[in-house]
């Protein structure tokens, strides 16, 4: 309640994904200037810098990709992560890239995700390919990491001088699409836009042609996603840590991560897992200031009595000492495997299994049935297929259903998938 009441700002975390060169840099390029994030002038510099090797178009996602070997490659390859914040919500952006080779990049992305903004290229003939390749891997991916809410920007209207009819035709075959692979219709949002010239991203579409649109802009159906549902905040606490730090108080160590489920106070006393450390909290700090408590979906840091920061590490969870995440190394996962990058069975004896934040060995399949190891033939997933894998895990780990997991194997995400 007291929460409801505060003025505080909601967080929000997004991935963005779809075919390349639908648009995803260009787009998030114009959001961040459009909203003062980055200068035109900056924008302007990219521009020349582009005309020089003949990609002018290119200027807007290059305020995106500003390292020079990406820019050389006219391609997005790491997580550019980038903060906006609006009147109502501090968002982040972990941009997806579109390439296949870098579809690792986009599950690092999606796995920390609250929603996805799915880029689709309305002009002529581009979407329609998208949605049998990469888009489509895409979007299983975001369905095997369990994420529900889709923003889909319909981009590039100004080509195909700002259609209706071509935006409906989108609208219902990307729905059928989306809802074919489980999406609800009611968290899938449809929006007009050109990336480039900045229509209906934080201002109205200017295009006469466009006046039959009358709906949300994309800054409009970012902030109309609600990330703290009171669900979450009646959930147990949980965090998971990102950072340590010694105090300069004795007996003090401050942890900094995202509250993932429930809220905090001071004075709660704690347990950090796997090792059972309980703690007491004595400060909880949000963007420098002082707090009495925190909620679901905010970064925060926590003065905590107690532990010796050698015994904590980053990926260790903090849960209330009553009731405490359990310690388990025998899970069941139901994962996708990547057709694009295993273009074979993948043999899920070598692959290791990114937990939030912490990296485990999976020493065996077992018999669903029997619970026991299976030795003989290896349990495989064959490319593009969803299996329920039970598995042994070389420690024991916390871990709670419905927690999102990625299994790499050399060096390669293959997988990604949620904790039944
Ligand atoms: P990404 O691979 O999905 O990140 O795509 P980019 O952002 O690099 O854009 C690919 C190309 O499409 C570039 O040449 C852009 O200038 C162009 N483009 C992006 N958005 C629009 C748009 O709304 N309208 C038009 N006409 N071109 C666009």
């Amino acid at each position: 309640k007291e929460y409801e009441k505060s003025n505080m700002k909601k967080t929000a975390s997004f991935v963005v994904v779809g075919h390349v060169d639908a648009g995803k840099s260009t787009l998030m390029g114009r959001l961040l200037v459009e909203l003062k994030y980055v200068e035109e002038r900056t924008v302007e510099k990219y521009r020349r810098q582009a005309e020089k090797s003949g990609k002018q178009s290119f200027a807007l996602a290059w305020v995106m990709d500003q390292r020079s070997e990406e820019r050389e490659r006219g391609v997005t390859i790491d997580i550019a992560t980038n903060y906006f914040e609006t009147e109502k919500t501090k968002f982040t952006i972990l941009d997806a890239p579109g390439h296949q080779d870098f579809v690792p990049n986009m599950i690092a992305g999606a796995s920390q995700a609250d929603f996805a903004i799915l880029v689709i290229d309305a002009n002529t003939g581009a979407y329609e390919k998208g949605l049998k390749g990469q888009t489509k891997e895409h979007v299983l991916l975001l369905r095997s990491l369990g994420l529900q809410r889709i923003i889909v920007a319909v981009n590039k209207l100004d080509m195909v001088g700002w259609s209706k009819d071509r935006f409906d035709d989108i609208n219902q075959e990307v729905m059928g699409f989306l809802t074919g692979l489980g999406f609800q219709a009611k968290n899938v949002d449809f929006i007009p836009i050109s990336g480039l010239n900045g229509d209906n991203i934080v201002k109205p579409i200017e295009a006469d042609s466009a006046s039959w649109y009358k709906g949300n802009t994309l800054i409009q159906a970012l902030e109309a996603y609600e990330p703290v549902t009171s669900q979450a905040i009646k959930k147990p606490f949980r965090m998971a840590v990102s950072e340590i730090f010694r105090s300069q108080q004795q007996g003090t160590t401050t942890l900094a991560g995202r509250i993932d489920a429930g809220t905090i106070q001071v004075g709660d006393a704690l347990l950090i897992q796997p090792n059972a450390i309980p703690v007491y909290v004595k400060s909880v700090v949000i963007d420098k200031d002082s707090q009495e408590w925190a909620v679901v979906g905010q970064n925060v840091s926590l003065g905590l009595s107690g532990p010796d920061p050698l015994h904590v590490r980053v990926g260790d969870i903090l849960c209330p000492y009553d009731n405490p995440i359990i310690c388990t190394d025998t899970i069941t996962i139901k994962a996708m495997a990547f057709e694009h990058i295993m273009p074979m069975p993948i043999d899920l004896h070598k692959g290791r299994l990114h937990i939030a934040g912490s990296i485990v060995s999976m020493v065996a399949t077992l018999d669903k049935a029997t619970g026991e190891v299976i030795k003989k033939k290896p349990k495989v997933i064959q490319p593009g297929g969803v299996a329920r894998i039970l598995i042994k895990l070389g420690e024991k780990v916390p871990l709670e259903a419905g927690q999102r997991v990625v299994i790499r194997s050399s060096g390669e995400t293959i997988a990604a998938g949620l904790l039944e």
